[in-house]
């Protein structure tokens, strides 16, 4: 592999980053734009489910026929989070609402309330909103 090479996965695994960051945020607001970005990245990973088995159990994997190491991320990174969408519903997926954090989620509350993706987030999120009030009385 030369340094193109690498420059250039490196930018397939880049870009497969912001789509994943992409899905999340469009998640709760726009179902179908979300499913054309999967599968879009799903056809573009060239991604095919194969079943296997062993000891007994039975799965599906999700694999790339081609030999790009960023094309396997890209299959299976997607293909969990399409099944997530259908398992779940799209609206169980997030954003962290933290300031400056990137964090995501998959909200496994009762009543789809998660805004942050730890109780370290969620914590230092309190904490300035209860300065804010301090500082405005
Ligand atoms: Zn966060």
């Amino acid at each position: 592999m030369d340094a193109s090479d690498s420059l250039g996965r490196l930018t397939e695994a880049r870009a497969l980053r912001e789509t994943v960051h992409a899905v999340l945020e469009q998640a709760s607001t726009d179902a179908a734009g979300i499913a054309t970005l999967i599968n879009d990245g799903l056809r573009r990973s060239r991604a095919t489910p194969e079943l296997r088995h062993d000891h007994g159990r039975w799965w599906t994997e999700i694999i790339s026929d081609t030999d790009r190491c960023t094309a396997h991320l890209a299959a299976i990174t997607l293909s969990a989070l399409a099944s997530v969408i259908a398992t779940l519903g799209p609206a169980c997926l997030g954003v962290c609402a933290g300031q400056n954090c990137r964090g995501t989620f998959v909200d496994l509350s009762r009543n789809d309330s998660k805004q942050f993706c730890t109780r370290t987030c969620a914590h230092r999120a309190s904490v300035a909103a209860y300065r804010r009030r301090l500082s405005s009385r």
